[in-house]
């Protein structure tokens, strides 16, 4: 076998403009890339910490020198998951999805395949992503919203958790009369809130809500969904594989990212356990590059939602090679990831 090695660089990415949820304001993204090589082949992953799910760059620099030996077969996938549990059963997700990425995409280049055609995926096409429109001054919003419903996006997504969520939605809808508007309050709600807010969110005819209320509030979301006539879905509530067969009860819907799950195949085991419970998917991101974007596009074609907005909203992404016409994806087509270092 010729030599192994597993190196990475963090770099800094910036949002065109300040990026704004209910819990924070950022503008400045550490994404650590990782590159797994052997025999002239060179396989790539991304990590994207959220500080949400205890990540930051400090964490990911951290412990990145004891995951990193657990990559040894690229093409034991099993292993590798069972290899970086014995080192970290918990925890660092963004660090082990990179691992992972690097070895699906060492793979697919050995094969000269697209990753989707390693993984024997359908070619279907992906659905059109939102676009999100960031938590700011509403006269700044309504102004995002504009400016994207003019380069030809037709799903918005706008974030919620603010104490004007209701004139928020109703500005949008205004702005945006015939796209598809989506809200995620990122978890900010009350449940006496959330409920008040339903009625504005669906009397403004809003596709779906993405988690009202905070993370380990299964009950409250399940009491929620019973008088939802909108899909209610989860995002921090899932964090893991095995968290998904609980949401079934509570939830419509789950947003599947890859940085949270721990990589592609962990998110591919979720997707499949969500549909066998009758949930709806949602492939989502974190701000992120176009190589975390790729990895998530691979997979969002067995999706009936996606939210890959992500590498659209950085003025410095590193990669190129994605197709994007407004927020309508291709599936990237080039051997491995399908993108390039620009
Ligand atoms: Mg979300």
């Amino acid at each position: 076998m010729d030599a192994m090695s597993v190196t990475w660089e963090t770099r800094e990415l910036h949002t065109a403009r300040p990026f704004g949820i209910a819990r924070w304001t950022h503008a400045s993204y550490p994404r650590t890339f990782v590159t797994f090589a052997q025999g002239g082949v060179e396989g790539r992953g991304e990590a994207a910490p959220n500080a949400f799910y205890g990540e930051t760059r400090g964490t990911v620099e951290a412990v990145l020198p004891l995951l990193a030996p657990a990559l040894t077969d690229p093409w034991d996938w099993e292993g590798l998951r069972e290899r970086l549990g014995a080192v970290m059963p918990f925890h660092h997700p963004s660090v082990k999805c990179a691992l992972e990425m690097a070895a699906v995409e060492w793979c697919a280049r050995s094969a000269g395949v697209p990753v989707w055609r390693l993984l024997g995926l359908s070619p279907s096409p992906l659905p059109e992503s939102s676009y999100t429109v960031s938590l700011g001054e509403l006269g700044v919003m309504r102004g995002e919203a504009r400016e994207a419903v003019a380069r030809g996006h037709g799903v918005l997504k706008v974030k919620l958790g603010t104490g004007q969520d209701e004139q928020i939605v109703e500005a949008l809808r205004e702005e945006a009369p015939h796209v598809a508007l989506r809200v995620d309050a990122n978890a900010a709600w009350t449940r006496h809130r959330a409920r008040r807010l339903l009625g504005v969110l669906e009397a403004a005819g809003v596709e779906f809500v993405e988690q009202p209320l905070a993370a380990g509030d299964l009950e409250g979301h399940a009491e929620l969904r019973r008088f939802a006539r909108i899909p209610v879905v989860a995002d921090e509530s899932l964090h893991h594989v095995s968290d998904v067969r609980a949401l079934a009860n509570a939830f419509d819907g789950v947003n599947l990212k890859l940085a949270k799950l721990g990589g592609p195949l962990q998110a591919l085991g979720a997707l499949r356990l969500a549909r066998a419970h009758g949930l709806s998917v949602m492939m989502g991101c974190m701000i992120e590059s176009s190589l975390g974007i790729a990895a998530a596009a691979h997979l969002a074609g067995l999706c009936d939602w996606a939210d890959l907005d992500g590498a659209l909203l950085l003025g410095d992404d590193p990669f190129t090679g994605l197709k994007w016409e407004a927020g309508r994806l291709s599936r990237p087509e080039g051997v491995g990831w399908g993108v390039e270092l620009k």
